[in-house]
């Protein structure tokens, strides 16, 4: 046998055993020993049922192969399972095929014996998955893991032991925070991530993006999808995850665990001009087994246009006495072409010239056309059609580099829908798909066929705009793009209507990073968002300057409860028909130590972003209460305070016990208390806000919903939660004088409060003639500069000093 096979029979880490003609043991590799422990001295010279790990009855079959094969049968394939005698279950894969002389006579037959316990273990434990589903899941270079409601990984694919170093066992039935390759703040966040995909019930997109022990930056994409049973239930959530900082790396260790698969050996001696080939290689290249080519043989079996360059790929190799090379291919097989992969260690002689050529190859064809399958998954949207974000990104590089070399510039519009959440919550799923797929078909329409229309994630598209000229015409684009997204679109027999807000940013105008063009029109969309929805902006330096500053805010935020930054401003609410004063709306100031006094508008939605809000709230409810305590010492008619409360308030902790807890603590009485909630809690509808609410309402605090009439009403949910009280958004109110249909719309929301019983208070009056209409049409309370502004408590407490305090009806 050949030295060069020996050595690599000797460290192979698969079974490799020699048989004869009559099943006689001619060679038997170390592995043997190794994983079943039978010395490879006790087996060569021996027939399977003389001497084998294998209880009997398996000898006897691997026998029967082994002599199949021997008599000019076919290779064979077989996996044996069985249980050693007080020990544990082994799996194996064994593969048979001839060994042939060189007049393709059988000498004898070659054995190859993997191991496949483990996965075997792994394989029952998911036999109740579906075939498709591991089929792709094992195969995926991406890492897939799927988790049970309390976040433990019931799944996970070879992929994520390769990514994660965790073994399959090891991870399998631990949450993120129990064990996992990110530090543990990231992965406590993760977990909450998951948790919260989960709580949704609708599929999201992450991004993971943490120092890795080794200081390099890791950066992972994660598609979250919950599954559900077939109630409806969500029972697991499933993710996918790609390596985005190293996907040469993955596809690295993809490439080795595809190596270990079908391996084709040969060898070169460039002295003697001679080649060796594997039988396998011979197969590979269509060859009969005793082909013996020359270099320009070779050659000539790749496709033609890659002879050259891998001519120079070699050449370059050799001048430069590089010890290995790899390289990828087509060849033109006998029936097929087939992609290869070899891989090429080389051996110098002292003259510098190579010497030695040894190499392995490779039919990566099926791996090839499953990669590509997997680029057509992994690059389009399912549900429009449209590419994907990754592919956009790729667009847009590509698009970047030939403006660059053309002196053209190009622009990325980022085009998000405004209150789609609201049309989905309303009209279901199926109608929000439906509605996002006809705006793709829309959106294709706006743009010449050079140019890309991608999604990039639930309700956000992304344009790439090519070959534009300095003076581009961004507002007849986007125009187009607003009178398509503009038209109606008939729903359930409805005919529902959207706006979109758009943000532009230009390469290189604006910047020369093309990273970065996608983050600046995002940008430049919230900027669109922040104007009031439904128009588009352009990227200025301001916005990433709002960006970093956002950052140092919420960086100060953090500590300013704890610092006594924070301040509650009290606006007086008063009877609109007495002017008598009935209490008070807490308003929330921040007092910056560099900044001065910060208005809400800027912090609070840092704060609901960063999760302190929970904190703050807390703090902010137990100043209220305080104070109507306070006030209303020894007060016949007690004055009500009003305390808005953020979405994420109900979301993250337990709500009810903290209202409860401060109220006793406090002594406030619930009486005096008002909570006041946005309207997009009603309609999201996320938590149990229904029992939230009913809870509130036993204990006797009331709820008013704040701002109303500017989210995107549906008013069913007036009839399903229990409120107490609507307030007139002050946007209303401004319009009563202004536009005729203004007092039109506030009579009828003051009619249709009154039909339910509900209490109305205005906000933002102003005026006088505000006062007049308001009271004219039965709304009762008002709020507004025209009676105070939000002021400090001490000079709300002055206010209420001179003010006579009327007796009790
Ligand atoms: P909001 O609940 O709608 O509060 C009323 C806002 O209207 C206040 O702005 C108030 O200063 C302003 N305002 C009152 N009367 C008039 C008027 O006659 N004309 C005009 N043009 N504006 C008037 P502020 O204090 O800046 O608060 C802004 C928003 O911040 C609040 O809107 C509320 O959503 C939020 N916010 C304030 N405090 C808190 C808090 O403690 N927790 C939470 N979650 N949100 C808060
Ligand atoms: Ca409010
Ligand atoms: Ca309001």
């Amino acid at each position: 046998m050949a030295p060069d096979f020996l050595a690599l029979a000797a460290c192979c880490p698969d079974i490799l055993v020699c048989y004869d003609r009559e099943g006689r043991r001619k060679y038997v590799n170390p592995a043997y020993e190794k994983l079943l422990g039978v010395p490879v001295g006790e087996l060569t010279g021996r027939r399977i049922p003389e001497v084998s790990a294998l209880p009997p009855d398996l000898a006897a079959v691997a026998e029967s192969l082994v002599l199949g094969v021997a008599a000019g049968g076919p290779p064979q394939d077989k996996i044996f399972t069985w249980r050693q005698p007080g020990g544990g279950e082994f799996s194996f894969h064994l593969h048979l095929v001839p060994e042939q002389d060189g007049n393709g006579e059988t000498v004898g037959v070659l054995a190859f014996a993997r191991d496949i316990t483990d996965y075997r273990r792994i394989e029952m434990e998911l036999r109740a998955r579906e075939a498709e589903f591991r089929a792709l899941a094992e195969n995926s270079p991406d890492s897939i893991v799927r988790y049970d409601t309390e976040c433990r990984r019931i799944y996970v694919n070879p992929a994520y032991e390769r990514l994660s170093g965790i073994p399959v066992a090891r991870a399998l039935l631990k949450t993120p925070l129990e064990l996992s390759y990110l530090p543990p703040a990231e992965a406590a966040a993760y977990q909450q991530r998951l948790l919260a995909v989960m709580a949704s019930g609708k599929p999201a997109n992450l991004e993971l993006d943490w120092k890795r022990s080794d200081g390099r930056r890791g950066l992972q994409h994660v598609v979250a999808v919950p599954e559900r049973n077939p109630d409806g239930q969500v029972v697991s959530i499933l993710t996918v995850a790609r390596d985005i900082s190293d996907l040469k790396e993955v596809q690295g260790r993809l490439e080795e665990a595809e190596a270990k698969a079908r391996l084709g050996y040969w060898q070169w001696d460039r002295q003697a001009g001679k080649a060796v080939l594997s039988a396998e290689v011979c197969r590979i290249f269509g060859k009969p087994r005793e082909w013996s080519p020359s270099e320009a043989e070779v050659l000539e079996c790749v496709v033609a246009e890659e002879q050259d360059w891998i001519k120079a790929t070699l050449s370059v190799a050799l001048a430069s006495q590089s010890p290995d090379v790899s390289l990828e291919f087509r060849i033109q097989g006998e029936d097929r072409a087939r992609d290869v992969h070899s891989s090429i260690r080389i051996e110098y002689g002292e003259d510098g010239e190579p010497a030695l050529l040894v190499g392995t190859i490779q039919d990566i064809s099926e791996m090839k056309s499953y990669e590509q399958r997997v680029h057509a998954l992994a690059n389009y949207d399912a549900l429009t059609g449209l590419p994907n974000r990754e592919l956009f990104a790729d667009h847009l590089r590509e698009a970047a580099s030939s403006a660059l070399g053309r002196g053209c510039e190009l622009a990325v519009l980022m085009v998000d829908l405004d209150n789609f959440k609201g049309v989905n919550d309303t009209f279901g799923h199926d109608s929000g798909d439906q509605i996002l797929r006809e705006t793709a078909a829309r959106l294709r329409r706006c743009i010449r066929e050079s140019d890309v229309v991608a999604r990039l994630g639930g309700d956000e598209f992304g344009f790439v705009l090519t070959d534009l000229r300095p003076d581009a015409d961004f507002e007849g684009t986007c125009r187009r793009i607003r009178d398509a997204v503009g038209e109606a679109f008939p729903i359930a027999g409805r005919e529902v209507f959207l706006t979109c807000s758009i943000g532009i940013a230009r390469y290189p105008a604006d910047t020369r990073d093309v990273s970065s063009l996608l983050q600046y029109a995002d940008a430049a969309m919230y900027h669109a968002k922040e104007e009031g929805r439904d128009n588009h902006q352009f990227y200025a330096a301001s916005l990433t300057r709002r960006i970093t500053q956002r950052l140092n805010l919420a960086a100060k935020l953090r500590r300013a409860e704890a610092n006594g930054e924070l301040e509650l401003y009290y606006q007086p609410q008063v009877d609109l028909a007495t002017g008598e004063l009935l209490g008070a709306e807490a308003l929330l100031r921040w007092n910056h130590p560099e900044e001065g006094l910060v208005t809400p508008d800027r912090f609070i939605p840092i704060a609901e972003e960063m999760g302190f809000i929970i904190s703050i709230g807390a703090w902010v409810l137990r100043n209220a209460c305080e104070a109507a305590k306070s006030w209303n010492q020894g007060r016949e008619k007690p004055l009500k305070v009003a305390v808005n409360l953020s979405p994420r308030q109900f979301k993250v902790n337990d709500l009810v016990a903290t209202v409860t807890n401060v109220l006793a603590e406090t002594g406030c009485a619930p009486a005096w208390l008002e909570l006041e909630i946005t309207e997009s809690l009603l309609v999201e509808d996320a938590v149990d806000v229904g029992h939230i609410l009913e809870a509130f309402h036993g204990m006797g605090v009331s709820i008013s919903i704040d701002d109303f009439g500017t989210g995107y009403s549906a008013l069913s949910y007036l009839n399903r939660f229990r409120v107490d009280a609507i307030k007139i958004d002050r946007s209303f109110v401004r319009d009563i004088g202004a536009r005729s249909d203004g007092a039109e719309l506030v009579k009828a929301i003051i009619a249709m409060a009154h039909s339910l019983h509900l209490e109305l208070v205005a906000e933002g009056i102003e005026e006088k003639g505000q006062e007049l209409f308001l009271r004219q049409h039965g709304c009762r309370v008002g709020q507004g500069y025209l009676y105070g502004r939000p002021m400090p408590i001490r000079e709300f407490e002055a206010l209420l000093a001179s003010r006579p305090i009327p007796s009790a009806a």
